[in-house]
């Protein structure tokens, strides 16, 4: 057989530089009072964000320096993103200043791209489409699973059916959407994280963001764990999952955002258990392409030999501290780098 020529099975696309805005708990339903739903059951968003809750005249003020500051050293265009909370359900007025304020920069060529992100249940089309006139381009929701078990395991507040009305809202009002998706939730398992990357291919996301399950302290989480009713998903098997996963998503023309969680000091003294590590996207990208790899070698006939590897490509092939390079040398493979942008597997 021919030398198989392969290429990375990762969407391409332009990443954008994007400025992320934290409003944690802003429109969170569990922090409503005038609302009947609790806090979900995982979530500290001021230990993940690593910001305190502030008003929101206090973070458009701040937003507004920042990009002025930006304008001051020439810099920009950067992507907004308001995470933390739910966007679509900040109090009246809100989601419109902030756009404004996005808006005004962006004629600047500041500003970008604006995006979001908010729970799948307050994804009203009508205010989405007015959003959208508005200048938001994209919404990131945080489906978790769209797993029933789960969901109501987290004490979401909704249903599957519910996720994916949000995420068929999003699309339809003309807005790109971004997944959110949660690995190791109570009630949820590995071939739940593989039936939610089809459903996200399905609905028309465009990204993905696999952030693993962790137990934060004084999250109703830690108290369940504590009480022996929830063990999280061990480090080798949340890596294994998610580069599963990531191929999957790949596959489908779904590009993966993030992989873990970004290591804030707040985020990293909150963290009690769970599958967090500093290279954990390293990692589950680097078991998504030599799972990628290793179908193609296969199907070639299993060759043994040098196996020509993209320079660029090659600490995903030899992976975090060469822990992947072993599973070539398995295979009888080599790796070599070369300035092609493909793999070339050898002759078998
Ligand atoms: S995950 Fe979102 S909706 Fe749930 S408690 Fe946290 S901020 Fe609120």
């Amino acid at each position: 057989m021919d030398a198989a020529v392969l290429h990375h099975p990762e969407p391409t696309g332009q990443r954008p530089r994007l400025l992320p805005v934290f409003l944690p708990h802003a429109g969170c339903p569990a922090a409503d009072a005038a609302r009947p739903k609790g806090r979900c059951l995982f979530c500290d968003q001021q230990a993940q964000s690593g910001q305190t809750r502030r008003s929101l005249a206090d973070h458009l003020a701040s937003l507004a320096r920042s990009l002025d500051e930006l304008a001051g050293r020439g810099g920009g265009p950067v992507d907004l993103g308001f995470y933390g909370g739910a966007f679509t359900a900040l109090p009246d007025g809100w989601p419109e200043r902030f756009l404004a304020l996005a808006a005004a920069y962006r004629e600047r060529g500041i500003v970008g791209g604006v995006r979001c992100s908010t729970r799948p249940d307050v994804c009203d089309p009508a205010l989405l489409a007015r959003l959208r006139g508005l200048g938001l381009d994209m919404v990131e929701l945080g489906v978790q699973s769209f797993s029933a078990a789960a969901l109501a395991a987290c004490h979401r507040g909704h249903g599957p059916d519910a996720a994916r009305a949000g995420c068929r809202a999003v699309r339809s009002a003309g807005l790109r959407l971004g997944v959110h998706l949660m690995p190791g939730l109570p009630g949820g398992s590995v071939q739940d994280l593989l039936a939610d990357a089809d459903a996200c291919a399905d609905l028309g996301a465009e990204a993905v963001r696999l952030h693993p399950c962790l137990v934060l302290a004084g999250t109703p989480l830690a108290r369940l764990r504590e009480s022996g009713g929830y063990a999280p998903w061990p480090l080798a098997k949340a890596l294994a999952a998610c580069g599963l996963t990531t191929l999957r998503l790949w596959r489908a023309g779904v590009r993966v955002a993030r992989l873990g969680l970004a290591a804030e000091d707040s985020l990293l003294r909150a963290i009690l258990a769970g599958p967090w590590h500093p290279a954990f996207g390293q990692r589950a990208r680097s078991r998504a392409l030599f799972l990628h790899l290793a179908g193609a070698w296969q199907a070639a006939g299993r060759p043994r030999g040098a196996f020509l590897v993209p320079k660029r490509h090659l600490p995903d092939v030899i992976g975090w501290r060469r822990e992947t390079a072993p599973r070539y040398a398995r295979l009888g493979l080599t790796p070599r780098p070369h300035d092609e942008t493909f793999f070339l597997l050898p002759s078998a």
